[in-house]
């Protein structure tokens, strides 16, 4: 798996059985040495415990991983729309619509994903999706010819902010 430094956004690659079964591990980012914790993919999305805000008990984070490359983009708010030229996340990729999917974040933690009627369709596994989709930390989804992963690490609970 991809993996992505939330300090210095260096991208390297993790062995997913060094988790050995375990639910998370804790890194140290070989370029800036800053620890974080990722999740095994083989974990469902993690719960948000009710009444704490999702965006400070996780990191979501968008990688692009094929077609037009982008920096990683971090998910600040419940609602991001991918597109062509509009939304938080612009890709400029022709083959994406003007305004074409949308990402929301729900209070218990969980991520959807929602194709705004784009021409060409957004793309779970092969599959366009017709209605909202959950995403879990490691989905990968297309939009056009450019392929997004999500990543979800959860924050450090020693209480400082990243
Ligand atoms: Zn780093």
């Amino acid at each position: 798996m991809i993996i992505v430094c939330p300090s210095c956004s260096g991208r390297f690659y993790y062995d997913e059985n060094r988790f050995q079964g375990s639910t998370s591990k804790r890194l140290g980012c070989p370029s800036c040495s800053h620890e974080f914790d990722i999740l095994s993919p083989h974990q469902p999305s993690p719960i948000v415990p009710s009444r704490l805000n999702p965006l400070i008990h996780n990191r979501y984070v968008l990688l692009t991983i094929s077609g037009m490359q982008m920096d990683p983009f971090v998910i600040q708010q419940a609602v991001i729309t991918i597109g062509r030229s509009e939304g938080e996340i612009t890709t400029h990729d022709p083959q994406c619509s003007r305004r074409h999917a949308q990402i929301s974040l729900e209070q218990d933690g969980s991520v959807w994903l929602e194709d705004l009627g784009s021409t060409n369709g957004t793309f779970i596994k092969s599959r366009a999706i017709k209605e909202k989709c959950s995403l879990e930390n490691n989905s990968e989804f297309t939009c056009g010819h450019t392929r997004f992963q999500l990543m979800i690490h959860p924050i450090a609970r020693s209480g400082k902010a990243i």
